[in-house]
């Protein structure tokens, strides 16, 4: 069985000589009396497992036990987790410059990355932009969205329009394009600017297109073009707003209309990219070059954090030959050596990796391995596209009931809302894919059977944990 470059084999932790480490004890105490994790809360306990290392697609616990992952760290760790090839080539760039000021200086690693990027996005991208995480990612893209028409002397075009049940993130900017029922808009609401949805496309990836899906998209520009610097979408998968899988009928239509109207297409892409969808980019599915689109996640391969806004020559020329004359964003760590290192060694491994028969095996091997999940009473929908394999329940899930069945079971699986859902990295293996996927339905059995919960689905409301993760 492929297994990468031989990265899913168990690598010893690595000894730190530099100070003595903490005991397991004593990271649990200091986790529960100063540290925020996502979406959390101090007076709510739900359990958090402390992380011994993680070595291919195995998370071993200080309590000795080992998890096969099935979330790539939310999307990241597509070679699984150490990959040598990626950790040795940030291991020789620390040696060299670990980070360096982006204003005024360059380096190489930047250059480099970005060369690859333009060379494997979409062709017409031209210009890249790097910032810290995805969040980040898109508020650039919304500003050089709203910065272009400014540029262009239309300064009233500077609302963005986003579709029902996406999510872009959590900073300010990006929360006020996520879905406004489940993005958080009820408590920021006098802080983030009110912007414009349209309907979420409801055409299947794999079916027929129906064209009303475009319907609202088309009345919503034609009354508002006049105040839209852009559209934003997630390509074909909207991820945290619901694993919703849509056709790319409508990315293709979507673009056209954003020329019709003079409006920007922002594709978000940091989920989708780097051909977890059976693509490269997501977008390729619609065969279109948006004019601005974020990439992130596993843009490092889940080993640092970086994350790039590309755009066009047109986009970036506009905004240069205006007044002020410059793009108004400028991160501390923007460029850091290490992760622009860390993407290029990315990018050569999923490359060199037969990746698109990866995909095709996993997406394989997770239809036919969660097709048992169909048959549990408390399973809604069992959906698979790429290497992204998706179980919705009725209800919400008890996160404190479920997640330490996952954990007991041997799988690290995290779900949302009513979805338990897994994108496991490209290394897996067949063997390893069944052992998750059986894994999810015995623990989903499990959890119908502590909850009481066989005979009747969906009668008796399930203590509601409404969001881990926008994730
Ligand atoms: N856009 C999409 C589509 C995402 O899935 C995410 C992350 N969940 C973000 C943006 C935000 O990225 P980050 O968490 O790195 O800020």
């Amino acid at each position: 069985m492929y297994n990468g470059l031989h990265l899913s084999f168990w690598e010893p932790p690595a000894i730190t000589t530099y100070r003595t480490r903490l005991t397991p004890e004593q990271i649990d105490h200091i986790d529960k009396t100063h540290i925020w994790h996502p979406y959390s809360s101090f007076s709510q306990s739900t359990p958090v497992f402390a992380v011994e290392s993680a070595s291919g697609v195995y998370i071993k616990l200080y309590n000795g036990q080992t998890l096969l992952d099935g979330m790539s760290s939310w999307w990241s760790t597509i070679h699984g987790y150490n990959p040598t090839y990626i950790t040795q080539a940030v291991c020789e760039q620390a040696q060299n410059l670990s980070h360096i000021m982006f204003g005024g200086l360059t380096h190489e690693p930047a250059a480099y990355l970005t060369q690859q990027l333009v060379k494997l996005t979409p062709s017409g991208l031209e210009k890249v932009f790097y910032s810290d995480s995805g969040s980040v990612a898109v508020d650039v893209a919304m500003k050089m969205a709203i910065q272009y028409w400014q540029a262009k002397g239309q300064p009233a075009k500077s609302r963005i329009m986003a579709l029902a049940k996406g999510y872009h993130g959590d900073s300010i900017g990006a929360m006020s394009v996520c879905d406004p029922v489940t993005g958080m808009h009820h408590l920021f609401k006098d802080t983030i600017k009110q912007q414009l949805f349209c309907a979420q496309p409801q055409s299947p990836f794999n079916g027929p297109f129906n064209p009303a899906d475009l319907t609202d998209l088309k009345a919503k520009l034609e009354h508002h073009h006049h105040e839209l610097a852009a559209l934003i979408i997630e390509p074909v998968v909207q991820g945290a707003g619901g694993m919703h899988f849509y056709h790319p009928q409508f990315i293709a239509q979507a673009k056209t209309l954003c020329e019709d109207y003079n409006v920007l297409l922002i594709a978000d892409e940091i989920a989708t990219g780097f051909g977890r969808t059976g693509k490269l980019f997501a977008c390729e599915h619609a065969a279109i070059t948006p004019d601005i689109m974020c990439l992130g996640k596993t843009l490092t391969g889940g080993t640092m954090t970086l994350a790039a806004t590309l755009c066009t020559n047109a986009i970036a020329d506009t905004i240069c030959q205006a007044s002020p004359g410059v793009f108004m964003h400028g991160p501390t760590y923007m460029g850091n050596p290490l992760a622009c290192t860390a993407a290029s060694a990315n990018i050569d491994l999923l490359l060199s990796s037969p990746w698109e028969d990866n995909i095709t095996r996993i997406e394989h091997a997770l239809t036919s391995g969660l097709a048992a999940c169909k048959q549990l009473n408390s399973v809604n929908n069992v959906r698979v596209l790429g290497a992204i394999g998706v179980v919705e329940l009725h209800d919400p899930v008890d996160m404190p009931t479920l997640q330490p069945l996952f954990v007991e079971e041997g799988i690290w699986i995290r779900p949302f809302g009513k979805l338990v859902y897994m994108m496991p990295a490209y290394t897996i293996t067949n063997t390893q894919l069944a052992t998750l996927t059986q894994g999810v339905y015995n623990v989903l059995t499990r959890y119908a059977a502590r909850l009481g919960h066989q005979a009747t689905p969906n009668q008796t409301p399930i203590n509601q944990a409404p969001f881990d993760a926008h994730e």
